[in-house]
């Protein structure tokens, strides 16, 4: 299972898709992806090998963007389906966030979200994320902080990448309990469960402490703690062979 998130001026897609392939190593049984375009949203997963998605993405190409999300998926919640496969997006389809990870108090989370008129689409535990900051967003208009809002009610273990179409030079990227990795390029950036997924574009990395969010641009990165506390960054170069 693996994540990838990028900001830059490349085609996002291509950059997500050839960091997904360098995770693949880590095992997965379905994988999609997310690009903001034109000022909206669109996403295409499906189950089984990425050349499934590849092939998908032939017959239903994305718009290009250079804003966009990745995610390889091992099922713990919810089969391995199209439906099941992350990105999940909120009922506006203005928000997508993929997952590594279990959310343990998700079923909770999905009564109360029912119960406020959202419609949860998939089985996993994964769904009640892009609701929760959907709603959070449409309060506070930020998504790194609508991340910290929502990260302070789950528990479990996570890696979580979000894009919102109404922020589209930005990816949020939040961990506990599980990997995220930062990679600072040239006016583009990278996150990602192992940093294998960007080595090619960069070898300045930021490796996230527990409990903190980051906010990717193209002109730098910021880390806070999930209550908004400015984060120290730990920069490291990364010098393995990216052949290896
Ligand atoms: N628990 C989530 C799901 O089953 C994420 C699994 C993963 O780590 O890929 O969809």
């Amino acid at each position: 299972c693996g994540i990838v998130g990028y900001v830059g001026s490349q085609s996002a897609l291509d950059v997500v898709m050839a960091g997904l392939k360098r995770l693949e190593y880590r095992g997965y049984d379905s994988a999609g992806v997310a690009v903001l375009a034109d000022g909206g949203l669109a996403a295409a997963k499906k189950a089984g090998k990425l050349l499934n998605l590849e092939k998908e993405l032939v017959d239903r190409p994305l718009p290009s963007g250079s804003t966009g999300i990745g995610h390889t998926r091992w099922a713990t919640h919810g089969g391995p389906t199209d439906a099941n496969a992350h990105p999940h997006l909120d009922n506006a389809g203005r928000v997508a966030v993929v997952h590594n990870g279990i959310i343990e108090n998700f079923a909770l989370l999905r009564a109360e979200l029912a119960e406020r008129g959202h419609d949860l689409t998939s089985e996993t535990d994964t769904e009640v994320v892009s609701h929760l900051l959907a709603e959070e967003f449409s309060s506070c208009a930020d998504l790194a902080e609508a991340m910290r809002l929502v990260c302070r009610r789950l528990e479990g273990a996570f890696t979580l990448v979000a894009v919102h179409a109404d922020e589209p030079d930005v990816v949020v990227g939040a961990r506990r309990n599980s990997p995220l990795v930062v990679g600072v390029g040239e006016g583009e950036a990278f996150l990602a469960s192992d940093v294998a997924a960007f080595i090619a574009h960069t070898r300045s990395a930021i490796e996230l402490g527990q409990d903190q969010v980051v906010e990717l641009r193209r002109d730098g990165v910021t880390v806070t703690g999930f209550d908004g506390s400015p984060a120290g960054v730990r920069s490291y170069h990364v010098d393995w062979d990216a052949s290896a």
